[in-house]
């Protein structure tokens, strides 16, 4: 005889949670409750649960579990950056990384084991697709980090000032994973929950085009996108999905995405030596994505020993700044954190295997 399996509440959206409420005769009316502690750090058992009656503790006790990660390995480096891996119920390992600044945290954190999209700067893209996540797992990484936080004695008020950003930008294609991304971003946008609003997330993509669309209608966050590429030879050479959808359709998209006033996408363009990182490359860059209000984030690429690619000269990388500034782009470049522990951009890797690696 099948044991029935326990149901992880952590899950649930709030409305989702009021629906198994009903399935189990429970009142529907104590969702928001119950959620408000499923989404605080620390909290592991029903029996933690002052507030909730005990005969509703050992009811749901019976049915369903609370699923809670925690760290197997933590990482630090010089410059502050913390890399966490999670080992998840199947063995699989993800990682996130916390990037403490003076003012705030940000938390990169991973929305599947592994990545399909095979992209060939990045080497996560070679250890290929393990599984999406669960939205328990999604949100998993962010309580885990914060209890983190609380036990290294960072203090903060409530919940909800541990971390300021939050970007998906770990492992994986956040948009291959659409559904559960989704009711991930609906829990952690929850005003009985960890109450992040929609400049606070920023979801990044490298260029799933249909899911962009879905997006825009779906839900406000900030979008993010890998371009990594001025030209489609260039990109889908770089990366395969441009072979699917390609920088005319992704840049379309990305010119009628709905964006609020003074609201920008973020592209991400990755300069690798002698590839993409020409002066004609940049005129391109800057043509193309004129009329797309835009900030432009260049990564001059993270070198690990596994790939053929180099890193341009500081030379080379200013003059690519240099002409997107002069066409009018705001453009920064963004020297990664947290290189020393292969936590940096293009550097996230399966614990203890750093021919694993990531970059966005
Ligand atoms: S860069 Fe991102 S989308 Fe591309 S293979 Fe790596 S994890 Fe996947």
């Amino acid at each position: 005889m099948s044991i029935p399996q326990k149901t992880d509440l952590r899950n649930f959206s709030k409305a989702q949670l009021a629906a198994y409420l009903v399935s189990l005769d429970l009142p529907p009316g104590r969702a928001p409750h119950l959620f408000s502690w499923l989404q605080k750090p620390g909290i592991k058992e029903f029996s933690q649960m002052a507030t909730i009656n005990r005969a509703m503790r050992q009811r749901l006790a019976k049915q369903a579990f609370i699923s809670r990660l925690s760290a197997v390995t933590t990482e630090y480096s010089t410059d502050g950056t913390i890399k966490y891996g999670f080992a998840l119920q199947d063995g699989e390992i993800i990682e996130s990384v916390l990037i403490p600044t003076p003012k705030r945290h940000t938390l990169c954190i991973s929305s599947q084991a592994g990545c399909a999209m095979g992209c060939k700067f990045c080497l996560t893209g070679a250890m290929g697709f393990k599984r999406n996540l669960t939205p328990a797992e999604i949100i998993g990484q962010v309580l885990a980090v914060i209890e983190k936080m609380i036990e290294n004695g960072v203090r903060r008020a409530t919940p909800r000032e541990f971390i300021n950003n939050l970007v998906f930008m770990g492992m994986g294609e956040p948009l291959a994973n659409y559904d559960n991304l989704k009711i991930a971003l609906n829990i952690l946008m929850d005003r009985h929950g960890l109450e992040f609003t929609e400049r606070r997330i920023t979801v990044s993509t490298c260029g799933i085009v249909p899911k962009i669309k879905t997006m825009a209608t779906d839900i406000r966050v900030n979008l993010a996108v890998s371009l990594h590429a001025a030209d489609n030879d260039t990109r889908s050479s770089l990366m395969p999905i441009n072979m699917i959808y390609n920088l005319d359709d992704l840049l379309a998209v990305c010119r009628a995405y709905p964006l609020k006033p003074r609201k920008v996408i973020l592209f991400a363009y990755i300069l690798i030596r002698g590839i993409n990182d020409s002066d004609r490359d940049a005129r391109t860059l800057a043509h193309n994505l004129c009329r797309i209000p835009c900030r432009i984030n260049l990564l001059p690429y993270n070198e690990s020993v596994e790939l053929p690619y180099k890193r341009p000269e500081a030379e080379r990388i200013n003059s690519f700044q240099k002409i997107l500034r002069d066409a009018g782009f705001r453009t920064m470049v963004r020297d990664s954190r947290g290189a020393d522990i292969a936590a940096a951009c293009g550097q996230l890797a399966k614990c203890g295997n750093k021919k694993t690696t990531h970059q966005r």
